[in-house]
């Protein structure tokens, strides 16, 4: 299972693809892009192999500068084009390598107000982060209260339908790393998915969570204060 993102200036839903390929090695069993274009969220899903994937994008390609991409290896909720992320609600895009272990309690207390689409534990996460921007949160708010709500592991990465020059990351368990480009940013589940990118990194600690833009990122620890985290030069290759 694997995570990557990219926000740029250049078409980024062939390159999710590629990079994915590189994490195929953790295994999976189905996959999806999301991209924002004309100020909407858009998704390909599909089961199986990433070529399924690839075969879905080159019948109805997917444009945009800023995406979210994922493999996904089934923990709660059957390995269906359904069930397989970007997870969409209201403007909110999600992506998800881990378990959310207290989401049945979440999903009950979202309730009837809450229409859940797939079996996953990660949906309510999205459920919870729309909900939040509807109680007037900003973005980065959302994410931090949200991140208060949910226990379990996960590496996170979120797109926000009014916001298509961020992405959202956070980190609790697996592995996630913030790669820095030339007026684009990158995020993956390890140095090896963003060879091909860059190989100047960040990897952002368990309870950390990070703003990422096309020019740099600021990360947070779990209460919400702004941290410092090291790059440093991977020697993956491309
Ligand atoms: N628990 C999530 C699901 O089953 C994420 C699985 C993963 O790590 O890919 O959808």
């Amino acid at each position: 299972c694997g995570i990557v993102g990219i926000v740029g200036w250049q078409p980024v839903s062939e390159r999710l693809v590629d990079a994915l390929k590189r994490l195929e090695y953790r295994g999976y069993d189905s996959a999806g892009v999301a991209t924002i274009t004309d100020g909407a969220l858009h998704r390909r899903r599909s089961e199986g192999k990433l070529i399924n994937l690839e075969t879905r994008l080159k019948e109805e390609p997917l444009s945009g500068t800023i995406g979210i991409a994922h493999t996904r290896w089934a923990t709660h909720g059957a390995p269906t084009e359904g069930n397989a992320h970007p997870h969409f609600t209201d403007g909110v895009a999600v992506v998800h390598n881990g378990i959310i272990e207290n989401f049945a309690e979440l999903k009950n207390e979202l309730g009837v107000g809450a229409e859940f689409q797939t079996e996953t534990d990660t949906e309510v996460v999205a459920h919870l982060l729309a909900r939040h921007r509807r109680e007037g949160m900003g973005r980065g708010e959302a994410v931090h209260t949200m991140l208060k709500r949910v226990r379990g592991a996960y590496a996170l990465a979120i797109l926000f339908e009014d916001d298509p020059s961020t992405i959202m990351a956070a980190r609790n368990g697996p592995p996630l790393a913030i790669g820095h480009g030339n007026g684009e940013m990158f995020l993956g589940s390890d140095a090896i998915a963003l060879a091909p990118f860059t190989n100047e990194i960040t990897y952002l600690m368990d309870g950390d969570w990070a703003i990422v833009g096309r020019t740099g990122a600021q990360i947070f620890d779990f209460d919400g204060r702004p941290v410092e985290r090291a790059r440093q030069t991977s020697k993956a290759s491309a």
